[in-house]
């Protein structure tokens, strides 16, 4: 059996989707392992164009498995309407080719009124969140008072469960924010509508995988977001609430015995960040408008404007090195192509004057700023190129620099878009 994580090095929307997309095909199964509909993977094939925030970006290949892991938070709801959309696009999607872990945890509609109403309390220290009931679900299941995917099988449990976390969750919905308390009627009409119709497709992954596994099939992990977003070793508080770390794929998938054999890092060949939180890189003003055009840095799950600046070396350090990342996959070279000067942060300057190379606690990336090195740019069109060595010099000397400076071969670079806008090295 082999096994490969596709993961995020930076703060997410590096274009894992693109990848695993391009990549699922030499696979049995894609699970995805954490996080929820907050996610955004854009994927454009045959198909059309389509951004993925729960499914795995293997569904598109017929004899893909594809798996929502026990590590993933599911809002039936918009799973729902994720289905549907694809359907509607001609993609297959049965319960031969989907399936839910029975213990992956449920989003329900308190959640995402929970985390609007954090936020509005929130009000300019928000952390940044897409209000899609993450962190409320996170947090909940770390209390126990979550639903597990797999309960839906025994309604009645169910009925029973739903009753207490409701009594529980309204004290904090009407006493904390004065908000009206959730009915259990309306709960039980939305889950009839948008939770048990999920049945058919829910099992126990974990046997799943080690079935898989005495079959000599390989299994695709894929994560969302990105390391500098992870739970533990992110830039927290303003992190996600799970981990998409490749340390957890085995873990929120269903089969934690797993290792994983190679873990592709995807990096941006600059640096975006979507929401709040410290951003050392950021550009403003008229250099950052035209980074945010050129590369159409805009949120794929929610529309907002993402953040953008140079390409980080201390941070993309440490993301390849908290993901165990073996391989990476450089995305976006051809946006550079209209810069005369291809700017790259090699250290930081903390507050204290200190200068740095190692990523810092968070604390410390407040008042930091980037210490930059220019490279030539290149100024020419790359996407039709697909043979490394037909770049031009300066771009692959860009590309060289990083891989040296990151210390992890680059094995993709990734051109455009679209599936076969990529080159292999
Ligand atoms: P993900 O969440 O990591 O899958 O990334 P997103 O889908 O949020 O964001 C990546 C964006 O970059 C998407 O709009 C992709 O279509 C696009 N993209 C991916 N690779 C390339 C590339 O090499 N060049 C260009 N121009 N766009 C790319």
């Amino acid at each position: 059996m082999s096994t490969c994580a596709i993961v995020g090095i930076n703060w997410g929307d590096e274009g894992k989707g693109r990848m695993v997309d391009l990549l699922a095909d030499q696979f049995n199964l894609v699970v995805r392992y954490q996080g929820g509909s907050n996610a955004g993977h854009t994927v454009i094939n045959d198909f059309g164009k389509f951004a993925l925030n729960l499914l795995p970006s293997g569904i598109f290949r017929c004899d893909v498995v594809n798996i929502l892991g026990n590590g993933v938070a599911l809002d039936p709801e918009h799973l729902s309407g994720e289905i549907e959309r694809l359907r509607s696009a001609g993609v297959m999607i049965t319960p031969d080719n989907l399936k839910i872990s029975n213990r992956a945890s449920i989003v329900f509609p308190f959640h995402k009124l929970q985390d609007e109403l954090e936020e509005l309390r929130l009000s300019d220290k928000k952390y940044g969140s897409t209000k899609r009931g993450i962190a409320p679900i996170y947090g909940d299941k770390y209390q126990k008072k979550a639903v597990q995917a797999g309960e839906v099988l025994t309604p009645d449990y169910l009925k029973a469960r739903l009753h207490d976390i409701l009594e529980w969750k309204n004290l904090t919905l009407s006493g904390v924010y004065g908000a009206k308390p959730y009915d259990e009627k309306e709960l039980w009409d939305w889950c009839e509508k948008y939770f048990m119709p999920l049945a058919p497709f829910i099992c126990d992954t974990g046997k799943l995988l080690h079935e898989a596994e005495k079959d000599n099939k390989s299994i695709m992990f894929e994560a969302q977001l990105g390391a500098l977003r992870d739970l533990d070793y992110g830039i927290y508080p303003f992190s996600s609430s799970s981990s998409p770390l490749a340390g957890y794929a085995p873990l929120g998938s269903g089969a934690p015995w797993i290792k994983v054999d190679e873990c592709v890092g995807v990096v941006k060949a600059f640096s975006t960040c979507v929401g709040e939180g410290p951003f050392v890189v950021e550009l403003f003003g008229e250099e950052a408008d035209r980074l945010r055009e050129e590369g159409g840095e805009y949120g794929a799950a929610t529309g907002r404007p993402r953040r953008v600046g140079p390409f980080d070396l201390v941070a993309t350090r440490y993301g390849v090195r908290m993901q165990g990342a073996t391989q990476l996959a450089l995305t976006k070279l051809d946006v550079l192509a209209y810069m005369d000067k291809i700017p790259v942060c090699v250290a930081y300057k903390l507050a204290d004057g200190t200068v740095t190379t190692d990523f810092p606690f968070t604390p410390h990336l407040e008042g930091a700023t980037p210490i930059i090195e220019y490279f030539d740019g290149f100024k020419c069109d790359i996407s039709e190129i697909r043979e490394y060595n037909e770049l031009p010099k300066a771009a692959r000397d860009y590309v060289e620099y990083i891989e040296e400076q990151v210390g992890c071969k680059i094995t993709y670079v990734s051109v455009g878009p679209k599936r076969d806008e990529i080159i292999l090295r």
